[in-house]
């Protein structure tokens, strides 16, 4: 038998899936044809899904952590053991005292709505403030536009130039590529800026291989060849901007050459963007962490939004400055006041040890593996660990579940219902229980009731997924409509600020008006790429590397006195990972290329050696900014 769901991963993709059920079991897993950006296909994660849904290492029932490992408990159980713990975290020190972490392992609205509520009725929690993604750039953006200025995918075929900087859309944004592809063969142009030979930019006509964190002023010199050559549309910055002069003066008082210098780019180069963005109307400029993940990140996004507002490429089909898309449910869902405290996501391990007034004594982690996705991941599991009681919701045993005193198991996306929006595109579907639970596996919803019925507030909670789906989708989309397959939100605009009317305080594009100095680090520039396997730290595990690889040009190696092949340590400093060097010719020489972060068993990860420091807006983690050194292992293990 056929069924529709629909991928509800860390991924703003949100794939419409078919998957074929035999005897109970889900034995086939496509993409959905008729869904209009998945059109069919799926990723590879997404195909096979299947071996991660029936994966030996899923985590099937209720654990409580004992002396001497783990102790398998009945749902009843489990639940009243975190119930009595609330409780007497409540008695004791109020609930800010208990820190309720949930992030982005789940999108599903049924689920993050059962979470605000359950925290909310329980009288408040210490949550968590900005993240480790893209809050730099919704900040910057909401001070330029009011709010995102990313077109719908749909919108990608009138583009005549692509503009894509520090995003790697062959990983990342896969459902992108084909109707990039629709413009480019009516003659688009891709230009990438990335420190890194991407998949993007290998696939690209021109690949410009920027200094790392040097965005900032490649934008600027990007902005003085068409301000110095008249390319500016002057009657959308009279009509629609507001703090030109401020911004003309700061671009202007940088000079070419010092551009050239701190880009590490030539003139020409320089030269041949800026010539785009002059003549190739629209472009499209498609940006991505890679802008961002650095302390003065925001500023970074908000001079590279200037360049669009001054060629005249927002408000217009194939133009804008995409990222992500915000598109939500209209129903609405009465959440009461409650008591609020925050600690700051990129510097969760400091912020945990260091909170007072209450302190905080319990942790329930959900959707969320912060010591493997966090940075400084030594730090997080010490913060963690710090606590008298840690609850974790997951599938797998992660790196952040191995520090739990309880584990609670929840269910896939084939396994429970729920409603989905994407901030990819601007279609809605139903994740549907396609099959039985495995195991014992509960939804976060039920986890939740189940929770609230013991602490005296279930009834905030009840009713089934189908219920809270109705009310959340309001009178926007027919709940009937969505077990057909997905459908695109109606009134959903595929160009934002055709009217250009801006959501900023004045109603127009608003520039930014200064350009902070940054201070120089030397060393070497620590990327961690994504990878086709793998969904931030999602992957199964024999996808996974057997030991960290740390490319780098030749160059760097010759200069070390190392070879390809030979063991080193990566050191940084806040940790060190023992790698297997790799010289790379296509690389920087001012860079280390180190695999993703492991999401289990992290004695490996890359995020031990990224230092937390926060991002200038957004409460963003500057997972960019940390420089690392190749020393010598003193017994070096000669296994090749
Ligand atoms: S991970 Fe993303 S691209 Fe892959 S199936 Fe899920 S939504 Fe689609």
């Amino acid at each position: 038998m056929e069924k529709r769901t629909t991928c509800n991963r860390d991924c703003p993709d949100s794939c419409g899936i078919v998957v074929t059920v035999e005897h109970g079991k889900a034995v086939r897993h496509v993409g959905d044809p008729a869904h209009g950006v998945t059109r069919g296909f799926l990723c590879s994660q997404g195909r096979d899904y299947l071996q991660r849904q029936y994966h030996p290492e899923r985590v099937l029932y209720p654990q409580r952590r004992t002396q001497t490992g783990w102790e398998r408990l009945s749902w009843d159980e489990a639940l009243e053991l975190a119930a009595d713990k609330l409780r007497k975290c409540k008695a004791e020190a109020g609930p800010l005292s208990v820190l309720a972490v949930t992030y982005s392992g789940f999108q599903g609205h049924v689920q993050k709505t059962l979470a605000k509520l359950f925290w909310a009725h329980f009288g408040g929690a210490t949550s968590t403030a900005g993240g480790l993604s893209v809050e730099p750039i919704h900040a910057a953006q909401h001070r330029d536009f009011g709010k995102a200025c990313t077109h719908a995918p749909e919108d990608l075929v009138h583009s005549r130039a692509f503009v894509v900087w520090g995003k790697n859309l062959a990983v990342t944004r896969q459902h992108w590529i084909p109707f990039m592809d629709q413009a480019r063969k009516n003659g688009a142009r891709t230009l990438v800026i990335d420190p890194i030979p991407s998949a993007t930019a290998r696939r690209a006509e021109r690949h410009f291989a920027i200094r790392p964190g040097s965005d900032r002023m490649l934008a600027i010199g990007i902005a003085r060849l068409l301000l110095e050559r008249d390319a500016i549309d002057a009657g959308f910055v009279s009509q629609h901007t507001q703090g030109f002069d401020t911004w003309r003066a700061i671009v202007m008082a940088h000079t070419l050459d010092q551009v050239s210098t701190a880009t590490d780019l030539p003139l020409s180069a320089i030269e041949e963007i800026a010539e785009v963005y002059a003549t190739a109307k629209p472009v499209s400029t498609l940006i991505g962490l890679g802008t961002c993940y650095w302390t003065h990140g925001g500023e970074t996004v908000r001079f590279i939004d200037a360049l669009a507002a001054v060629t005249g490429n927002l408000g217009v089909p194939g133009g804008g400055v995409s990222t992500d898309i915000s598109s939500g449910l209209s129903g609405e869902v009465n959440v009461p006041a409650s008591l609020k405290r925050t600690v700051r996501m990129p510097v969760l391990g400091s912020d945990i040890l260091a909170t007072r007034d209450p302190a905080l004594a319990m942790g329930w982690v959900a959707g969320a593996n912060p010591v493997a996705a966090a940075p400084d991941s030594h730090r997080v599991r010490e913060g963690l660990k710090s606590l008298e009681f840690l609850v974790v919701v997951d599938q797998f045993m992660t790196a952040t579940a191995e520090q739990a005193s309880l584990f609670l198991p929840c269910t896939t996306y084939l396994e429970a219902d729920d409603v989905v929006t994407s901030y990819g595109h601007h279609w809605v579907g139903l994740t549907r229980k396609v099959v039985e639970p495995w195991g014992e596996a509960k939804s976060d919803a039920e986890i939740y009731q189940g929770l609230a019925n013991r602490l005296g507030f279930g009834d905030a909670l009840d009713g089934s997924a189908e219920s809270w789906t109705r009310k959340l989708l309001g009178t926007q989309v027919a709940y009937g409509a969505l077990l057909r397959g997905s459908v695109r939100l109606p009134g959903a605009q595929d160009v934002p600020f055709a009217d250009f009317r801006f959501g900023t305080p004045s109603g127009k594009f608003e520039f930014v008006g200064a350009c902070t100095s940054v201070e120089q680090v030397d060393g070497l520039h620590l990327v961690a790429t994504k990878s086709r396997r793998m969904i931030n730290s999602q992957a199964l595990p024999e996808d996974l590397p057997e030991e960290p690889e740390a490319r780098v040009h030749p160059s760097v190696l010759a200069a070390c006195g190392m070879v390809d092949g030979q063991r080193a340590m990566v050191v940084s400093p806040v940790g060190k990972v023992q790698a297997l060097l790799r010289a790379d010719d296509t690389l920087r020489g001012d860079v280390v290329v180190m695999n993703p972060a492991r999401w289990k068993g992290d004695l490996i990860g890359v995020n031990q050696l990224r230092e937390a420091k926060v991002t200038d807006l957004g409460c963003g983690a500057a997972m960019h900014e940390t420089r690392v050194q190749l020393k010598r292992i003193e017994r070096v293990q000669e296994s090749l």
